[in-house]
């Protein structure tokens, strides 16, 4: 069957690693280092792609023909693509619910075939680190990371000619690499891992060898890439007002600055403060500026502060608090900065925190009591591709007693009568799961039964988003004959495939849902922000439209059998129920309203139709028993 490697396909920077005789190594690249950058130079003559440390180097040169940061696209519409990141990455193409493109010398490239780009260079180096033919990969992605944008990345491995036997989160990686021989039994964890470009921050609990994620939360769009953004506008203005050239509109020029704050970001994490030279800007211009670290501080705390949001999110979620924790673990190139460090083990409450030029030393005494762990040890820029390599090490059998489990980050579901979303997969529920329920129909001889599949937190079907639709047809019966079993699955790489079945035919469709979903990942957390904003409003509404479909059947049967029995019935008896359906009547004609009035409202016609249900039921046996012949 041969190896499996494990890829952290990075934002910034990306990594293949495997484990050999039980020990998880990162295999260096053609260049000789251990990260690759994730740049993609696609030079305009024809020649073949660029793809690591030379494109990065190129990009400066040939920005119009370099690409980077192309995870963050990967698997997403063109209509989420925000003007600010068509501002910043103005090599971007696609309209509408297209899928984004890259723009190179008049050819549209996919982020698919970009992000297939660098891992045909992973795959190539590794191969010849190993001396043999590798096919088959783990590759990891953002817990937060939708259907679609996992599918991307599948295929994206799939073009550079792997076989992705698992796509695994990205903090469980990190989690597994840290799990195996570092923490005890039984023990609660929190992965802090802030990247370039994404930021997640998991729970998970390691419980007798079972690793299980119990809640999730995090922004695609948030990373060491928005420091880095903020320190150059920062520079920009210092250039502009010692006399020097507008950088900000040059492409060339925003990049080198770019390129300085992002080496000046990194240097400041050792030292207190730095030296910026950038030599001839302009023909007559050049600029060196004295950065301090804590000026960095003040230009990127706000960045950092946006993550605690994430983090009391998760908490609550798993419902833990930070005492209940065992350690808090750093992943991600970003988590090197002495500020990050800082304040999450303020947020967190962790044990005894020291600072050393930058590193942050665990407390020599180190109770438990005083809460979680710092958990440094690990490389940050290494852990996940480790933790990938331990997962592919379990499939190939290598490694046995340690299961991986991951949660769903949102609920799925369908829309249900009156455009109300049924659950079938709660959030947070563990994946690889399944999970069913049985439909009928509504109307009589309904012919098909429109399967619409919906993941969000919202009681509306509109107010989640729509995942994609399908019909299923059947033979016409009565409304309420017709068994339509649903069934979801999310497989172990979080892709979710629906079954739709006439129970009475064995008709059935399998829909893996590839379509893309609103993948924006500061709208999921939005969506999980709003529904607890809207938890009382979406009741209500759930309430109304519940009663309103109630009462609707009523009336329709009362209608029914009005105009059936109407002169059978006693004046006053006829007249109160005219008058308690024009109530109910009253209430149906608006779109919206109190639920618990239409209730009364239903109530008092369900009182008011008493004698024509009585009388309805004794016609009915009447029929009955002649039709036996019992009377004539
Ligand atoms: P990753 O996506 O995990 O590779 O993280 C890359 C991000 O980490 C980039 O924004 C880097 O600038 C940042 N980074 C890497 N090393 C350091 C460091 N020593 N101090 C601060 N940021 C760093």
């Amino acid at each position: 069957m041969g190896r499996i490697l494990g890829i952290d396909l990075g934002t910034t920077n990306s990594l293949v690693a495997m484990v050999d005789s039980g020990i998880p190594l990162v295999l260096a690249d053609a260049e000789g280092q251990r990260l690759t950058p994730s740049v993609v130079h696609i030079p305009s003559d024809g020649s073949p792609p660029v793809v690591g440390r030379r494109a990065s180097h190129v990009r400066l040169l040939k920005p119009a023909e370099t690409v980077y940061s192309i995870k963050r696209f990967i698997g997403r519409r063109a209509s989420e693509i925000t003007p600010e990141e068509r501002a910043v990455n103005y090599l971007l193409r696609g309209e509408g619910a297209g899928p984004v493109t890259v723009e190179i010398a008049g050819r549209a490239w996919t982020p698919e075939e970009i992000s297939a780009e660098i891992l045909k260079k992973l795959k190539r180096d590794a191969e010849a680190a190993l001396g043999e033919t590798v096919t088959r990969a783990v590759i990891t992605v953002p817990a937060y990371f939708n259907d679609a944008q996992r599918n991307a990345t599948k295929k994206a491995g799939e073009l550079a000619g792997l076989i992705v036997e698992r796509i695994i989160n990205e903090p469980t990686a990190a989690a597994l690499a840290y799990g195996l021989n570092r923490l005890k039994e039984n023990s609660r964890i929190a992965v802090y891992d802030l990247g370039g470009g994404t930021f997640d921050l998991s729970i998970l609990e390691l419980r007798e060898g079972v690793f299980q994620v119990l809640a999730t939360n995090g922004n695609t769009r948030l990373g060491g890439d928005d420091i880095d953004a903020r320190i150059t506008q920062f520079l920009s203005r210092q250039i502009l007002n010692s006399g020097g050239p507008d950088a900000q509109s040059d492409p060339l020029l925003i990049a080198r600055v770019r390129e300085a704050a992002e080496d000046a970001k990194i240097r400041l994490s050792r030292e207190t403060d730095v030296e910026i030279s950038l030599p001839f800007l302009a023909p007559t211009f050049s600029f060196n500026y004295k950065l301090t670290r804590a000026r960095l501080e003040d230009l990127s705390r706000d960045i950092i502060q946006r993550t605690r949001a994430h983090c009391l999110r998760s908490l609550a979620d798993a419902r833990v608090e930070p005492k209940d924790l065992d350690q808090v673990i750093l992943v991600g190139g970003q988590t090197r900065m002495p500020l990050v460090r800082q304040l999450v083990s303020e947020w967190f409450d962790c044990a005894e925190f020291e600072e050393t030029r930058g590193n942050v030393r665990l407390g020599a005494e180190y109770h438990r009591d005083k809460g979680p762990q710092l958990n440094t040890s690990q490389n940050p820029d290494e852990a996940v591709a480790l933790g990938a390599a331990i997962q592919a090490e379990i499939l190939s059998g290598g490694l046995q007693n340690v299961l991986l489990l991951d949660v769903a980050p949102l609920s799925l579901g369908i829309e249900t009568f009156g455009g109300l979303m049924n659950v079938i997969i709660p959030r947070n529920s563990t994946i690889p799961v399944k999970a069913g329920e049985m439909f009928t129909t509504a109307v009589d001889n309904q012919r098909s039964v429109l399967i619409h599949v919906l993941q969000g937190e919202r009681e509306r079907a509109k107010d989640n988003w729509s995942l994609g639709k399908f019909t299923l047809d059947f033979d016409p019966a009565p409304k309420g004959v017709p068994r339509v079993g649903v069934q979801f699955e999310i497989d172990a790489n979080g892709i979710l495939h629906v079954l739709a079945r006439d129970t009475n035919t064995g008709q059935q469709k399998i829909v893996e849902m590839k379509s893309a979903v609103d993948v924006d990942d500061a709208a999921v957390q939005q969506m999980v922000e709003e529904s607890v904003e809207h938890a009382f409003e979406d009741m209500a509404a759930r309430q109304w439209i519940e009663a309103r479909w109630r009462a609707q059947e009523t009336v329709a049967a009362t209608r029914k059998g009005l105009a059936q029995y109407s002169g059978e019935l006693e004046a006053p008896i006829q007249e109160q129920i005219e008058r308690a359906l024009k109530a109910v009547e009253e209430l149906l004609s608006h779109e919206s309203g109190n639920a618990k009035q239409l209730k009364q409202a239903h109530a008092a016609l369900d009182e008011a139709t008493k004698p024509l249900a009585d009388l309805m039921m004794d016609r009915a046996m009447e029929a009955l028993l002649k039709k036996r012949g019992i009377i004539q």
